[in-house]
C-alpha cells in the first residue's frame, strides 16, 4: 500500500507525541507517577495467557503487551513503549515460564507498542518472528523512522524548556510564578524526561516485520493455534487482532483503548466495521490495546455507538455545508463524556483531550466521501 504524504505523517507523530505526555500545554501537563517506569499488572487471562498492563493513566501511556505460553515457545502480541518498560514485562514473564519468546506480533506502528523490541530481542537471542499486517509494516517503515528523529529531539527540548521554567520559577502557560502544586508537577515532569523517556528514545534500534499479511495468517505450535486479522483500516491503515480460538480469547490492539478511544487521524466507518468484527468472533475475554482486560462486551459497545455517533454527526455537518469548527462546536459530547468518565476526574479530563479528535476524524472522513462523490461522472 502507498504511503501517506508526508505532511499527514508530520500531523500525526505531533499529535501522537503530545497525547503520550498527556499534553504539551504546561497547564495541562500530567505528572507521571515517578521519573521511572509506570506500574505494570501482570495478570493471567486464561491458561497459558497473561497480559502485563498499565492501570494509571498519569503520564506516560504504554501499550497492553500479551504473552502467549505455546508447548515449546511463546508468542507476544505488542512490544510495550520503551525497551526499559519491556525488561520490566520480561522479567514477569520469566516468573511463569523459562520458553524463549519466538514470535513477536504488533497491533500497528504506534510507537507505545513497538517501541520495546529491541529488549526482547535481547533477551531471546536466536530466531525471532516479527509479524505485522502490510500496512503496519510500511508505516514502521516510513513513519516511525521519521516519528522516531522527531520524537527524540522533542523530548530533548521539552525537557530544556522544563528546565528553563523552572530555573526561572515562571509557568510559561500562565505567564505567572509556578504555584507549589504547579512546580512540583513540572519537576517530576522534568524527571521523567531525563531519566526515562531521553535516554530510552535516543537509542530506539528499529527492527521491521519479517512476515506481512493482508487479511489473515495462522500460527500453529503444538496445540496451540494463533489467528490474526486484519479487518481493514480503524484506528490505523490496517490494525492487526489475535484471536484465539480454542482459548475464546481476542487483543484488539488500539481498536479498542480504555477508558477513553484514541481517535486521532482514524478512519470512523471501517473502525465500526472492524469492531463489529472483533464482536463476530465471539471471544469470552477481550485485551485491549490499553487497560485491564475484559469480560464482557460493555466497553466495546460504548466504543462502538460512540464512533457511530461522531461519524453519522459529522457527515450531517458536512452535508450542512459546517466548517469543521463550527460541527465541533454543535456536536455535544457532554452524554459521551459521561458514558465514558462516570464522574472520574483524571478519565473525564483524557475523554477532554481525546474526545474532540474522533469529531475531527469523522469531519475529515466525510469530507473525502463528500469530494468523491461530486468528483464521479454523471453527478
Ligand atoms: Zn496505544
Amino acid at each position: 500500500m502507498r504511503s501517506q504524504p508526508v505532511s499527514r505523517r508530520r500531523s500525526l507523530a505531533a499529535i501522537c507525541v503530545a497525547l503520550l505526555l498527556g499534553s504539551t500545554s504546561w497547564a495541562r501537563a500530567q505528572a507521571p507517577d515517578s521519573a521511572g517506569l509506570p506500574h505494570f499488572e501482570f495478570v493471567q487471562v486464561v491458561p497459558d495467557v497473561y497480559v502485563a498492563y498499565q492501570p494509571s493513566i498519569d503520564g506516560l501511556l504504554h501499550g497492553n503487551q500479551t504473552f502467549v505460553i505455546n508447548d515449546s515457545d511463546v508468542f507476544v502480541f505488542d512490544a510495550n513503549f520503551t525497551p526499559a518498560a519491556s525488561r520490566a514485562t520480561i522479567a514477569m514473564l520469566k516468573t511463569i515460564t523459562s520458553k524463549p519468546v519466538r514470535t513477536i506480533a504488533y497491533s500497528h506502528w504506534h510507537n507505545d507498542h513497538v517501541w520495546g523490541t529491541q529488549a526482547l530481542l535481547e533477551a531471546y537471542p536466536g530466531p525471532i518472528n516479527l509479524i505485522a499486517t502490510d500496512s503496519t509494516r510500511d508505516d514502521i517503515l516510513h513513519e516511525d523512522q521519521e516519528k522516531h528523529r522527531e520524537v527524540a529531539g522533542f523530548y530533548t527540548t521539552l525537557l530544556a524548556a522544563y528546565d528553563s521554567a523552572l530555573a526561572s520559577g515562571i509557568d510559561p502557560g500562565t505567564k505567572r510564578p509556578f504555584t507549589p502544586e504547579e512546580r512540583g508537577k513540572a519537576v517530576a515532569v522534568s524527571a521523567s524526561l531525563r531519566r526515562y523517556m531521553v535516554p530510552q528514545s535516543d537509542s530506539i534500534t528499529y527492527h521491521l516485520p519479517t512476515i506481512s499479511f493482508a487479511r489473515r495468517i495462522t500460527l500453529y505450535d503444538g496445540s496451540r493455534e494463533i489467528d490474526l486479522y486484519c479487518f481493514g483500516r480503524g484506528n490505523t491503515r490496517g490494525d492487526g487482532v489475535v484471536f484465539l480460538p480454542k482459548e475464546h480469547v481476542v487483543m484488539t490492539g488500539d481498536l479498542l483503548v480504555y477508558p477513553v478511544p484514541f481517535a486521532f487521524e482514524a478512519y470512523l466507518t471501517d473502525w465500526i466495521a472492524s469492531l463489529h468484527a472483533v464482536r463476530a468472533l465471539g471471544a469470552t475475554h477481550i485485551i485491549p490495546g490499553h487497560g485491564a482486560p475484559q469480560s464482557d462486551y460493555a466497553y466495546l459497545d460504548l466504543v462502538t455507538r460512540f464512533l457511530t455517533a461522531m461519524r453519522d454527526e459529522t457527515r450531517r455537518a458536512v452535508r450542512a455545508g459546517l466548517t469543521l469548527d463550527a460541527a465541533t462546536k454543535r456536536i455535544d459530547l457532554a452524554p459521551w463524556h459521561r458514558a465514558f468518565a462516570h464522574g472520574d476526574d483524571a478519565i473525564g479530563k483524557m475523554f477532554d483531550a481525546y474526545g474532540p479528535a474522533a469529531i475531527a476524524s469523522g469531519y475529515a472522513e466525510a469530507e473525502r466521501a463528500a469530494k468523491a462523490a461530486r468528483a464521479k461522472p454523471g453527478r
